[in-house]
C-alpha cells in the first residue's frame, strides 16, 4: 500500500505515520526527520536544509525531488511505502506522480489530517518546549502554518481530484486519530 500522509505541521503526521506504518508493515518516510538527519551528519544536503528550516520555509523543489528519487529507489520501499511531508507543493505532487510511475508505482491512498489552526499552535509550542526543536519557536510556527495553508493546503483539491483524499479529524487523543485512520486504510482496500 502507498500512502501520502496530510496535514498541517502539529497535526500528529509524524506520530500517526508511525502507528501506521508499523500496523502496515511497510516503512515511514519522513523528509523532515530526513533533513534533521542530515543536519545533524553535517552534509552537504544538511547545510543547505538548515537555513530553509530555522526560516519554516520549504526547500526548493528540485532538490526535494533528488532526495525522494534517491529514497525511493531503495528495496525496502518495493513493498509500499507512508510518505509524511512529501509533497508539500503541487509540483512535488506531479513530480512523485510521475517519479511512481516510472516504476509502475501509484499512489493508493491520500488521508488529511484537520486540526484548527489555535490547537495546532497551541500542541507546537508545547513541542517546542520539550523537544527543543530550532523551529518551533512562535515565529517559525506562524510562518510554517502560513507556508502550510499558501503552498500546501492546496494539495488536498489536487487529491481530492484524483479520487484518492479522505479527511480525518485530527483532533481527539492520538489513539482515537489512529483509530481514525485505521477505518480510513480498511475502506480504501476493502
Ligand atoms: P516536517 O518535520 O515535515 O515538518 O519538516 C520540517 C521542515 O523540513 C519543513 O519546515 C521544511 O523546511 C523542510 N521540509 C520537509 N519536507 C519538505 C518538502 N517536501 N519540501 C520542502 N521542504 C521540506
Amino acid at each position: 500500500m502507498r500512502i501520502v500522509l496530510l496535514g498541517p505541521p502539529g497535526a500528529g503526521k509524524g506520530t500517526q505515520a508511525k502507528r501506521l506504518a508499523t500496523e502496515l508493515q511497510v516503512p515511514h518516510l519522513s523528509t523532515g526527520d530526513l533533513l534533521r538527519r542530515a543536519v545533524v551528519e553535517g552534509s552537504e544536503l544538511g547545510l543547505q536544509a538548515q537555513a530553509y528550516m530555522d526560516r519554516g520555509e520549504l526547500l526548493p523543489d528540485r532538490l526535494m525531488l533528488d532526495l525522494i528519487d534517491l529514497e525511493l529507489g531503495k528495496s525496502a520501499y518495493d513493498p509500499g511505502f507512508l510518505l509524511d511531508g512529501y509533497p508539500r507543493t503541487v509540483a512535488q505532487a506531479e513530480a512523485l506522480e510521475a517519479l511512481l510511475e516510472a516504476r509502475d508505482w501509484r499512489i493508493d491512498l491520500v488521508p488529511l489530517l484537520q486540526v484548527q489552526d489555535q490547537e495546532l499552535v497551541r500542541r507546537l509550542l508545547g513541542r517546542a518546549q520539550i523537544e527543543g526543536r530550532s523551529d518551533d519557536n512562535e515565529e517559525v510556527i506562524r510562518r510554517r502554518l502560513a507556508v502550510y495553508q499558501k503552498q500546501t493546503r492546496p494539495l488536498a483539491d489536487y487529491y481530492r481530484e484524483k479520487g484518492l483524499l479522505t479527511e480525518v479529524q485530527g483532533e481527539g487523543s492520538p489513539d482515537q486519530v489512529t483509530d481514525r485512520l485505521r477505518l480510513v486504510v480498511k475502506a480504501a482496500v476493502a
